[in-house]
Formats: structure tokens, C-alpha cells, sequence
């Protein structure tokens, strides 16, 4: 027995030599399983030094003092028969590398029979003939509204189920705009509780922020869009792909288009009980001409033609007839408008002409390839903090994209941009000569919004979105019953306004009149309490209220009075800024507005069984809505920034990657996430998209408009 601590001693050595940076998973294909040692005549047994932990080697140090061991643990590996021989290293490596190789062939095997099995419990066939059952309501609608138009009250898929039946009567729920803020409030809302119906042009949910990507191939199209159908289906909804053009609220219609089977346009009236506007916004073309001369980047067309035409204009500059000078031209890129969308456009169109279309191309177009960002402010990516704007500058300067600043587009010619801009406090007229401009210089107001705030009149004052109460309920239309999200609408921040209607509270609880009441420090406390709740996004600013209140007792009479508070209000009001026209407040809104109707569907039977009209339902059942500012991001060219308020950071690959992964985690889709990780993939591989255009597209890019294209053809098979 004298043996084992002897060996136990010996074995502990070992293991230490093996501790160390060693590549353990590489090393375990060459070394034995067990080494064994011989004291004696008798074998030992020690594990791998990659399997060493915890092993039989740990067990046979001494035990410490006071400690018992079993002596079964020291002879568990001892033994005086000989151990097996053991294979050379390149045997054992061959051995075990054949080991692998088998096990992972045997689980592909089970994986890609297993995908096969699920693939063939896909495919169905017809179920023939089945029963549905449609009203008649629904196949012909009754006429009706001041156009006297057909009234959809019934939908041709109100019956499909049992469910989509037992919703039919539910307070009906019509959602404009199928973009961030009515997707976001599908998402959040419980199915069965409305009859809900959105209505859009497009049949497609947009992920906008990699649309830059997808423009240049280095996303595929279909990678960022979602079928509405599925968002809706759901929730059981229903969708329309026709176009809102206007409101009746005093009857609550929906004046719905689109162009029928025929050609024609046809209208119709969709009744509403809640509204939800989120039709977005359209480039603001800030009074330019020739923006026809432009393209803009909104829609997946609009992507889609840019791709066409950058490569058109590749192709053409390749021509033996294309003098100097034109191709010089047609190689010049602008971009009118240095917000985010501008830089990660100019950066996308870098990086594609850089690494992918240059390698196929002429070597002469790499020195006649030029982009230019134009600018309005001092610098590009002014809302971001002003470290990374300069960041970005810089590296724009390194890939050789040039930014010109404080710079204002005239006019926009088919061949040529006009711009004027400040050089040491004079303005002069400049001229660059285009083949591709694309006009990215914010947003402005769609002809939907614009009919609507018309029509209200008085209630709506701005003139770049429809106003909203903190509640985001449409200012000027019936409480409760219409609301407006996203980029087409703003919650109005007028806490100054409001004041008679918070003394009038306060005076009615005191028996005095507003006009002349003394506000003591306590009152102040109870008012900022209640604009807190009612404008959330004021909180900020009234975190001292003691050092607010002294600072506005002017008479220092230890009250304020009515021209006090107005002036201390209307200061609070100048320091609160429009929330910015993005996606993320876009989502948060629409999630809060799904998060309220589920709410309001759940306190709704209760006031009906008690006959509670309960005049403001939105405030009693839910807090006003409070924008959260996460930061904001933008791509840069093989770079990107990090604007995280306090947190600003930018960099090269690393902060790509990091970049790629938030909108990834983003994206609307388990699909969708799928297919962005292959467009990466791809990428890497074989470079960004397709470097060719049909027939029809390079018609397109001539006549502008596809239906058109489509005319020519129809007459020639005509006449053919
Ligand atoms: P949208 O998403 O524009 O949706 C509007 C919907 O209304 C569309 O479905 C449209 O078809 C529909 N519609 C329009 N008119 C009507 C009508 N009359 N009747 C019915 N439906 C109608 N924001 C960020 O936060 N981060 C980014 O990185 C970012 N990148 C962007 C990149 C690009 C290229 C663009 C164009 C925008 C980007 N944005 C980004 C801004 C963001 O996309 C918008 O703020 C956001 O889409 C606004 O959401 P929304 O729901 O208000 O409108
Ligand atoms: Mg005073």
C-alpha cells in the first residue's frame, strides 16, 4: 500500500505538465485515452490530460488531514494485468478523424431525411369542392355615404371560420398603412378582440433601414419584405390592397380606392369604429424642380430601379461611342441629402462599385467614378453627436466620397444638379454634372394626411404631420375614435395651452377662479403632476420643481400667479423637440396603441353591462404615450455608428457586424432573419446581386413606368 501515494505524487505530476495553452482539442486525437504508469508491478491509470479534471488522478492525492476516503477510490484503476498495447499517434489520429467523419455523416443523413420527411407533410392536395359561405352583404354592398358609394360592412372572408364569425360583430378596427406603425400595433394586439381590417397599396411590410442594402444587392429584395397577409391572418384580419383617399368622421367611413380588373378606378366606403392612420410620408421635395430627374428611395421599386439604372449607366459608360466627357457623367453619382439614409446610401453605392461591378468592368471606369453627398447643414449625420458626424466625414474622405456641406440643391436637370453654397460667407451657384441622383432629403406629408388635416381644420396646425394628444388621438376628430402613428403624424406639445384646462381643474376643486389664483408651492407640485401625466415627454424637464418655482416668482411673493405659471409652461414647451420621423418611434407607437386596444377590448364589457359611458376611456385605461430614445445607427462603408446618447462610438468591421446583428435581431421574421444571414453569406462568397437587366426593366428605366411597358406589349400582341 506504501505504493499508492508514491504514484499518486507521480500522477499529479504529470497532470501539471500538462496544463498549459495548448490546442487540448487537437491534442486529444493524438493521445491515448489513459496513460498508465507501472510502481511496483502494478498499473495506474490516469485519463487524458484533456479529460484530467475531476478524474481518477484528483482522487489519489493524499486526502487531507481529518478527511476519510474510501479505499475503493484509490485502487478503482489499479490493476496488475497488463493494459491493452497502444496505437502510434498518426494510427490513433486516422482512427479517430474516421470516427468523426462517420457520426457526422450518420447525423446529416438523419438531419436531411428528416427535413425530407417534414418537406412531404407540406405538400397538399385539393380538398375539392368546399362550402363557404359568403353574405350577401358582402358580395353586394349596400350604397350609401354622402358619395353614395358601396359600404363594405360585410368582407367576403367574414365567414371563412368559425372564429372569423364569432369576430364579425366586434367593434370594427380599420388600419391605414401596412409600414412600422401599423405592423408594430398588429404584433402586439390579442386576436378576437376586434374585427380588424388594414388597407394599404402595398401587400407588403418594408424593413426599411437595410433598404439602402438591398438597393446595391447586397440584401436581396425579398429579404426585407413580410407579407401583410400573414401579419394579419394572425389576428384573423383582413386585408385590402387599395389605397385610402379620404375620411367622413361624422359618419366613420373610410373612402377607399383602388383600380379594379377593368382599368377603372373604383371607390368604396369602409365603416370603422377605431381608425388608425399609419399611411407614412413622402419625400418632402422642399419647392426643387426636376425632381423628376431623381430617384428616391422609399419603396422596393424604387430600389429596384435604382439598381437598373446604376448598372445602365455602367454598361453605357462601357460604349465605344460614349465621348470622355459623357462618361465622366454618367458615372457621377449625387446624393441629395446627408441624413442617415443619404450616407448609407453613398456608402452602399461605394462599397458595390468598389469591391463587386469595377472587378467586371473596364479598369478605366475606376478612375472616372464619382460620389458626391450634398449637404444642407455643416456637416453630414447632423442629428448624431457631432464626433461621429466628423467620423464619418473622415471616412467618407478615405473611401473618396466627397461631401459637400452647407450646400443647397436649385434645381435638378436630366445631366446636371444646381446647387448654392456658402464658401467664407458668400453664396455661389455650383453646377456637377449627373447620370444618377438620388433625392434623400427628409419627409413631408402624403396627400391622404394633407386631405385630412384640411378637412379639420383649426385642430391641426402643422404643417409637416397630423397632431396628436399624448393619448395619440387624431386632434379634431371625435374622442376616441381616430388615431394617428408613425412618420404621418406628431403629439402636440403645446403644455402651455393646456394651462386654463389644468387651473380650471384645480380651481373648480378650490371654488376660485383660474384667472385669479395665487399658485403656492403645493399647487405647482399637483399642476407639474398633471402635465407630467398628460405630455410624459415634459418629465425631464420638471425634476427641480423648487428651483423652476423660485426662478418664476418673479414679485418673489412666494406664489405665481396666472402670467407666471403661462411663462414658466411656454418655456417647458420650447425645450420639448417633435419626436424624429423614424422607425423606432414609429414601432413604439404602434406597440403602445396595441397594448392600449387590448386594453380597451378588456375593460369594454364591464362599462357595457354597467352602462358606464365613460367619456375619456383612453386616459382611464392607460397612460399617455412616452417615447424611449434607444439611439441611433448608420452604416458608413465597410464602418459604422454608434450614437448611444451618452455611449458614442464608431468603427470599422467589428461595429458592421455589430450593426448587421441589431437589425438582424430586428427584422419582422423567423424568415426573414433566415434569408438576411444567407444575402451575408451569399455576399462573401459569390459578391452582391444581380449584375443584369431584362428587357422589361431596361424598358422601365426609359418610360419610367412598368404599366406602360406593359401597354407596348399588349398592343404589338394585338396587332401581331
Ligand atoms: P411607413 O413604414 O412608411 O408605412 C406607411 C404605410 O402606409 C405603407 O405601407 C404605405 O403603403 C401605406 N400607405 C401610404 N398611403 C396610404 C393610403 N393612402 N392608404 C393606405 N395606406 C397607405 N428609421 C429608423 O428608425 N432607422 C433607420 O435606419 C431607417 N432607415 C430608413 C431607410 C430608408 C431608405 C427609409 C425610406 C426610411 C428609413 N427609416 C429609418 C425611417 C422609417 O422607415 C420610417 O420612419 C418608418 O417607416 C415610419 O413608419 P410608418 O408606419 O409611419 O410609415
Ligand atoms: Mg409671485
Amino acid at each position: 500500500m506504501k505504493a499508492f501515494p508514491a504514484a499518486a505524487r507521480h500522477g499529479l505530476h504529470s497532470c501539471r505538465k500538462f496544463t498549459g495553452p495548448r490546442p487540448l482539442l487537437l491534442k486529444a486525437f493524438f493521445t491515448p485515452e489513459r496513460n498508465y504508469t507501472t510502481r511496483n508491478g502494478t498499473w495506474f491509470a490516469q485519463k487524458s490530460p484533456v479529460l484530467r479534471r475531476n478524474t481518477t488522478l484528483q482522487r489519489l492525492q493524499f486526502p487531507r488531514p481529518g478527511t476519510v476516503r474510501s479505499p475503493s477510490s484509490y485502487v478503482r484503476h489499479a490493476s496488475t494485468t497488463r493494459p491493452p498495447k497502444q496505437r502510434g499517434p498518426v494510427a490513433r489520429f486516422i482512427y479517430r478523424s474516421a470516427a468523426w467523419t462517420g457520426i457526422f455523416v450518420f447525423v446529416s443523413g438523419v438531419l436531411v431525411a428528416g427535413f425530407f420527411a417534414y418537406d412531404a407533410t407540406t405538400y397538399h392536395e385539393a380538398d375539392g369542392e368546399t362550402v363557404c359561405p359568403v353574405s350577401e352583404n358582402a358580395l353586394i354592398p349596400r350604397r350609401g355615404g354622402p358619395k353614395n358609394l358601396p359600404i363594405a360592412e360585410a368582407l367576403v372572408d367574414d365567414e371563412d371560420s368559425e372564429q372569423m364569425r364569432e369576430q364579425r360583430d366586434k367593434p370594427k378596427l380599420v388600419v391605414l398603412g401596412g409600414g412600422w406603425g401599423g405592423v408594430a400595433m398588429l404584433k402586439e394586439m390579442n386576436p378576437g378582440d376586434y374585427h380588424v381590417t388594414v388597407v394599404s397599396p402595398e401587400n407588403y411590410f418594408l424593413f426599411t433601414p437595410m433598404l439602402p442594402s438591398a438597393a446595391m444587392g447586397t440584401l436581396e429584395l425579398r429579404s426585407l419584405v413580410e407579407p401583410i397577409r400573414r401579419i394579419v391572418s394572425r389576428l384573423r384580419g383582413h386585408f385590402l390592397k387599395a389605397e385610402a383617399v379620404d375620411v367622413d368622421f361624422s359618419n366613420k367611413l373610410v373612402e377607399v380606392a383602388q383600380t379594379g380588373a377593368d382599368g377603372k378606378k373604383v371607390h368604396f366606403y369602409l365603416p370603422y369604429d377605431k381608425l388608425v392612420l399609419g399611411v407614412g410620408s413622402i419625400s418632402n421635395p422642399h419647392g426643387v424642380t426636376g425632381l423628376e430627374n431623381c430617384n428616391f428611395l422609399k419603396t422596393i421599386e424604387d430600389a429596384r430601379l435604382i439598381k437598373n439604372k446604376v448598372l445602365r449607366n455602367m454598361e453605357l459608360a462601357c460604349l465605344p461611342t460614349t465621348t470622355d466627357e459623357e462618361r465622366k457623367r454618367l458615372l457621377s453619382f449625387v446624393i441629395s441629402g446627408g441624413g442617415p439614409t443619404g450616407v448609407e446610401f453613398a456608402a452602399e453605392l461605394f462599397d458595390m462599385l468598389n469591391e463587386d461591378l469595377l472587378r467586371s468592368f473596364p479598369k478605366i471606369l475606376r478612375n472616372e467614378v464619382s460620389v458626391h453627398v450634398i449637404q444642407s447643414r455643416g456637416h453630414i449625420l447632423n442629428t448624431y453627436d457631432e464626433a461621429l458626424s466628423v467620423y464619418a466625414e473622415k471616412r467618407f474622405e478615405h473611401d473618396d466620397v466627397k461631401v459637400v456641406t452647407n450646400a443647397r440643391v436649385k434645381e435638378v436637370h436630366p445631366d446636371k444638379i444646381v446647387f448654392t453654397q456658402k464658401v467664407d460667407g458668400k453664396t455661389v451657384t455650383k453646377e456637377l454634372p449627373m447620370g444618377f441622383c438620388l433625392w434623400s432629403t427628409g419627409v413631408a406629408q402624403t396627400e391622404l394626411s394633407q386631405k385630412i388635416a384640411k378637412t379639420l381644420g383649426d385642430s391641426q396646425n402643422n404643417k409637416h404631420a397630423l397632431e396628436t394628444d399624448g393619448h395619440l388621438r387624431l386632434m379634431g376628430a371625435p374622442l376616441g375614435d381616430v388615431y394617428a402613428i408613425g412618420d404621418c403624424s406628431t403629439v402636440q406639445n403645446n403644455v402651455a395651452d393646456h394651462l386654463t384646462t389644468f387651473l380650471r381643474g384645480m380651481a373648480f376643486e378650490q371654488g376660485k377662479d383660474p384667472e385669479k389664483m395665487k399658485i403656492t408651492f403645493e399647487d405647482w407640485r399637483k399642476v407639474a403632476r398633471k402635465v407630467r401625466k398628460r405630455f410624459p415627454q415634459a418629465a425631464d424637464h420638471l425634476r427641480r420643481l423648487d428651483r423652476l418655482f423660485e426662478s418664476y416668482d418673479k414679485d418673489k411673493s412666494g406664489t405665481l400667479d396666472f402670467g407666471e405659471l403661462h411663462e414658466l409652461l411656454v418655456q417647458i414647451d420650447t425645450k420639448l423637440t417633435s419626436l424624429p420621423a423614424t422607425a423606432q418611434r414609429a414601432n413604439q407607437q404602434g406597440q403602445y396603441l396595441g397594448k392600449k386596444f387590448n386594453r380597451i377590448a378588456a375593460a369594454l364589457p364591464g362599462l357595457r353591462a354597467n352602462e358606464v359611458d365613460y367619456g375619456d376611456l383612453d386616459e382611464a385605461v392607460y397612460k399617455a404615450f412616452e417615447y424611449h430614445h434607444l439611439g441611433s445607427l448608420a452604416y458608413i462603408g465597410n464602418a459604422a455608428v454608434f450614437d448611444f446618447g451618452g455611449l458614442n462610438f464608431g468603427g470599422g468591421l467589428l461595429a458592421v457586424y455589430l450593426w448587421r446583428s441589431i437589425y438582424f435581431a430586428q427584422s419582422v421574421s423567423l424568415r426573414t432573419r433566415v434569408l438576411l444571414a444567407m444575402d451575408w453569406g451569399k455576399r462573401t462568397l459569390f459578391g452582391r446581386g444581380k449584375f443584369y437587366h431584362t428587357k422589361c426593366e431596361e424598358h422601365e428605366l426609359t418610360h419610367h413606368r412598368f404599366d406602360e411597358f406593359l401597354d407596348s406589349v399588349m398592343e404589338r400582341s394585338a396587332k401581331s
